[in-house]
Formats: C-alpha cells, sequence, structure tokens
C-alpha cells in the first residue's frame, strides 16, 4: 500500500467547468478523514515535466472546459505534457479525466469551429462537435456502472452505496468508443458520450474518462473511495459516514433529466 496520495492537478484555471476542481476537494477530503498524506501538485502550461518532482504522483486529473480553453491548453498538453501522460496512463497510473479533457484524450476532437484538435490518442475514441445546429448535451445525468469496475473486488470491497453514478452535462461534442466494452457506464439518465448508442464516459487501464461533471466525485463517494483506493494500491479503506453524500448521491438520481 502506498501511505500517500500525490495529486498531478492540471490546468486548474483552464479547466474547471462546472466546479470540476471539486473533484480534487472531495478526494483531499477522504484522504485527509483517513489521515492518510495528501499532496496537491498543480500542472500548468508553464510546468516542465522532466524533474523527479512527479516520478511519485499517484492520482492525475484534469477537467472540462469551453473549447476556448481545450485550445488554450492544447499546445502544451501535445508539446509537453503528452509523452508524461501517456507513459503514466499506459503504466496503470490512475487517473479522471471530466468532458473537454476526456476527448483530448482520444484520437481527434473536431471542435465545434470545425478545426480538429489531434488527441493524445491513449484513449481510443474520438469526438466530434456539429456546431451550432446540433443542440448541446445539457443537463442532469445517471449511469450504471460498467461491470469492469463493479467485479472489481477493490470496488466490491469499498462500495458502500450503489452501482451508478450521477452527474451533470453539457457538452456539444459527440464521443464514439472504438470498442464499446471500454464504457464507464450504461446510460440511464442523460445524453451519455453521443445521445446514440447508449454508452457514457470511458474506461482504460485504471484511467476513466466521464462527460459528468457534478464535480462527480463529491456525488459519488463510492467511485471516489474506489479511485484513492486503486491510488493507494489498497483493497480497504476505513469506512465514512457519508450520510450527506449518500443523500446528494439518491436524491440525484430521482432529478429529471
Ligand atoms: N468544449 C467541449 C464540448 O463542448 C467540452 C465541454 C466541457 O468540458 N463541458 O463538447
Amino acid at each position: 500500500m502506498r501511505d500517500k496520495l500525490k495529486i498531478g492537478f492540471f490546468y486548474k484555471e483552464e479547466l474547471n467547468l462546472y466546479g470540476d476542481n471539486g473533484n480534487i476537494e472531495a478526494l483531499v477530503y477522504r484522504a485527509s478523514r483517513r489521515n492518510i498524506q495528501v499532496e496537491v501538485m498543480e500542472i500548468d502550461t508553464e510546468t516542465k515535466m522532466n524533474s523527479s518532482n512527479f516520478t511519485d504522483i499517484n492520482f492525475i486529473f484534469m477537467g472540462g472546459g469551453p473549447d476556448s480553453a481545450q485550445k488554450n491548453i492544447y499546445k502544451d498538453l501535445i508539446s509537453n505534457k503528452k509523452e508524461y501522460l501517456r507513459d503514466y496512463i499506459e503504466a496503470g497510473g490512475v487517473s479522471l479525466f471530466v468532458c473537454g479533457a476526456f476527448q483530448l484524450m482520444g484520437k481527434y476532437y473536431l471542435s465545434s469551429d470545425n478545426s480538429t484538435l489531434e488527441g493524445l490518442n491513449i484513449f481510443s475514441l474520438y469526438t466530434k462537435h456539429y456546431g451550432p445546429k446540433k443542440p448541446r448535451c445539457i443537463g442532469n445525468t445517471a449511469g450504471e456502472i460498467s461491470g469492469r469496475i463493479t467485479q472489481d473486488p477493490v470496488f466490491k470491497n469499498i462500495n458502500r452505496l450503489d452501482n451508478y453514478l450521477v452527474g451533470f452535462e453539457n457538452h456539444g461534442g459527440r464521443t464514439y468508443l472504438e470498442d464499446k466494452e471500454h464504457l464507464l457506464s450504461n446510460v440511464i439518465k442523460g445524453h451519455g458520450n453521443n445521445s446514440e448508442d447508449n454508452t457514457e464516459g470511458c474506461i482504460h487501464l485504471n484511467s476513466i474518462g466521464t462527460y459528468y461533471h457534478g464535480p462527480l466525485l463529491a456525488k459519488n463517494p463510492h467511485l471516489s473511495d474506489y479511485l484513492l483506493a486503486k491510488a493507494l494500491n489498497t483493497d480497504t479503506l476505513e469506512v465514512l459516514e457519508d450520510v450527506l453524500e449518500n443523500k446528494a448521491h439518491t436524491a440525484s438520481l430521482k432529478l429529471k433529466e
């Protein structure tokens, strides 16, 4: 078991749509409540990834943003961060990419002005924005978590709630998985990846991508603890009394789309 959570927090200022930075707060809170040592390293477009500072990061987070924000970080992401992220993810590193960040982990993002942002090509997917004539995917969301997670003994041991995720979505891009088996959840409420194939998000090794803002981890304490356990390489965590979190989660399940 790793005794410290060290978070690599990418593009805090640019990619923080709908309170996505709250995912970091939720994770820090849940680790601190368990007296687990936590360090948050903010990584921005000026950060050079060559120092040994980054070798012991065990959780990476990148949030969502409008097309303009994605373009603001794009050059740095592709030129300076790509190799680090690829090596980290392919080595089984735990990470969470929300919406705009999720899109850029794929092969490409054809954005709203018809320009193409080549992605990091780590997740086997692509995203197309069909422009202003196609309505955005906006609203409350819910999904049934993939068996890739619910059948993981770590999740089975950690989970004190249910097998669902709740959140909020606002995206124009439609994401298509090369292999639908890699979905994060099956859509119960909302548009999911593309309003067509009932998939939401993506799982690749120990990294997940999702359209769920919320912030996701505050409303889904079971997913937070699962990612925390994976980051610490443990299958047990001290049980927290999640009365408020569970109420927020369960109430969100009942919200209309
Ligand atoms: N700009 C992207 C889109 O519109 C991502 C939006 C987001 O991160 N909420 O699809």
